[in-house]
């Protein structure tokens, strides 16, 4: 068994960020499911947006935010989350995080700022195309720093302990008391702390072509979801219209500049299809865009469409496009002599735990930050290079209130008074059948993309949940008879995380931001509300 003042579940922007900020006052274990360099946050390319120039203010960043929320955003919380985000850019600079700068027409030094999607100002901090790798690289570099601070890499949480669980403090709120932990050497143990931070970061591996890292299988939203809290709005997947379609390339994205440049989308055959879509063709909003290409996939039964760029000039791709050129090059395509195959990938989860201003969850001292959150600063669909200022803001402010807290309160009460039994593996045994758990997740995960994806039909929907609650008994069944893997971990997770993204979807009949819904093509304001889920409601 081990003890810690904090455990944090997960090292990306999220969980190092609050590591390093309640440090000081007590001991921190940082959970990270396989290396500490894997994460969502070191795949970032765009970059982060905050407000810093004179021709911008807060109340842009707010409307462009709200505009892009389709009319679900919470408007307190994105307020605090734009009026707190230049406070938190100057944090990272002072651990040492480099963004790109150009020098002005004065011959004077300032942030080389992008301008993206939806934003109506420049105001996106980057370093050059590999953002989130830079701030990976800075936080970790910052937490391994810390005397106070010890890591865990290929270590991953199983499931909150809570007082509810072990049965104890029956007449109290329920409240968290640490996670079972899977070691790297297979043993399962307790990690005990007073206050757990849940950054397990997103969920993209519930669709068969993600743009996510393999450690992106919600474990974390699934996690809470079982130890009681409310999740919300996992109806809202947000899908980037074009990553490259190869076995070996797996979450290898294709930047959007690309078509911006002038490639254009074709079928396989070679017909071009975007002129039926919309009048920008292939400089259409990116969910049209993503739709469209779903489209002509599904009704030409095609695995991928086109890309094709190799009309411009050679010089001109490859001083756009160097990196992609070399990456596409490996796996046997020149972007500039022909097309390649794309298929648009899911990119980003919208919903997840619901959480409060301070990232507190109904369950007593435990918080929740980053992609793995439900905040309720993005609503029906997420402008670009937010997420990263959001798990900056909300760490901050988990980290703020706890430490608040500690200082006030008598600390012996929440001392742990009783002792905390160790994982029961009952009568598992070791599976020699490692097939079942590749079959049921290869399973969940066509079945998301073909029926829960980019457009949705009622019929998909309920054609869907059958499947999955079908897959959910035999993992249940193999899952307490066999001993505990990390693949079977995430199969367990990844089957709850898209019950949850079924039923959220269902429980929408209208279409708004990333929800797309034939039979509902139209928004309806009687759901201008979050969809909430509440574990409660789901088991009876
Ligand atoms: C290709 C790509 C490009 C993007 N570009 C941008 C961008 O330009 N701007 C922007 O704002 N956002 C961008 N995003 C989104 C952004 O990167 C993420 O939303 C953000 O990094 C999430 O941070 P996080 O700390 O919540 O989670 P992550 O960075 O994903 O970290 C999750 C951590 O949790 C650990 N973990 C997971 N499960 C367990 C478990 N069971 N036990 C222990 N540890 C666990 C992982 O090992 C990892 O350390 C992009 C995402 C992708 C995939």
């Amino acid at each position: 068994m081990e003890r810690y003042d904090f455990l944090v579940i997960g090292g990306g922007i999220a969980g190092l960020t609050y590591a390093l900020k309640v440090a000081n006052y007590g001991t921190v274990a940082v959970l990270f499911k396989k290396s500490v360099e894997d994460s969502n946050t070191s795949w970032a390319q765009g970059g982060i947006a905050a407000v810093s120039t004179s021709d911008d203010n807060s109340a842009l960043h707010a409307s462009d935010t709200e505009i892009a929320g389709v009319g679900l955003c919470n408007k307190s919380i994105v307020d605090l989350v734009v009026t707190e985000g230049p406070d938190r850019i100057r944090e990272l600079l002072s651990i040492g995080v480099k963004f790109d700068t150009v020098q002005n027409k004065t011959g004077e030094t300032t942030f080389d700022l992008h301008k993206e999607g939806g934003h109506s100002k420049r105001r996106i901090y980057h370093a050059a195309d590999a953002t989130g790798s830079e701030i990976q690289k800075r936080l970790l570099q910052a937490v391994r720093d810390h005397k106070n601070i010890e890591l865990f890499s290929d270590t991953s949480a199983v499931d909150l302990i809570t007082t509810q669980k072990i049965g104890v403090e029956k007449s109290q709120p329920n409240r968290v008391l640490g996670a079972y932990v899977l070691l790297p050497d297979g043993g399962i143990t307790p990690f005990i702390a007073r206050t757990v931070m849940v950054a397990t970061g997103g969920a993209g591996k519930i669709y068969l072509y993600t743009s996510n890292p393999d450690i992106a299988t919600g474990d974390g939203i699934a996690m809470c979801f079982r130890a009681g809290t409310p999740i919300a709005n996992m109806e809202f997947f947000q899908f980037h219209p074009t990553c490259l379609f190869h076995p070996q390339a797996k979450s290898f994205l294709i930047t959007e500049a690309m078509r911006g440049e002038g490639a254009i989308l074709k079928r396989t055959n070679g017909e071009e299809f975007m002129h039926k879509y919309h009048e920008l063709k292939e400089l259409a909003p990116r969910d049209i865009v993503a739709r469209a290409i779903d489209h002509e996939m599904k009704i030409h039964g095609e695995e991928h469409v086109l890309l094709d760029i190799s009309h411009l000039a050679k010089d001109k791709i490859l001083e756009h496009f160097p990196m992609i050129h070399q990456r596409c090059l490996k796996f046997g395509f020149d972007i500039t002599t022909g097309p390649i195959p794309v298929v648009p990938a899911a990119h980003y989860c919208c919903g997840g735990v619901v959480v409060d201003q301070h990232a507190r969850t109904s369950i007593k001292n435990l918080y929740v930050a980053g992609e793995a959150a439900h905040t309720g600063l993005h609503g029906a669909n997420r402008l670009a290079s937010n997420s990263l200022l959001e798990a900056l803001v909300f760490s901050h402010r988990a980290a703020e209130l706890r430490i608040s807290e500690l200082k006030t309160k008598d600390k012996a009460n929440e001392t742990l008074k009783f002792n905390i039994p160790q994982w029961d593996p009952g009568q598992a045994a070791t599976s020699d059948e490692q097939v079942v758990v590749t079959q049921n997740w290869d399973e969940i995960r066509r079945a998301m993309w073909n029926y829960v994806g980019i457009v949705r039909t009622n019929k998909r929907l309920a054609r869907a949940l059958r499947r999955i609650k079908n897959i959910q008994s035999e993992i249940n069944e193999y899952y307490w008879n066999f001993i505990v893997t990390s693949d079977l971990l995430e199969l367990r997770n990844l089957a709850l995380i898209a019950e949850l993204v079924v039923r959220c979807s269902i429980a929408r009949k209208e279409s708004r931001g990333l929800h797309y819904n034939l039979d509902f093509p139209f928004k309806d304001e009687r759901y201008l509300k979050d969809t909430v889920i509440d574990p409660e409601w789901l088991k009876l």
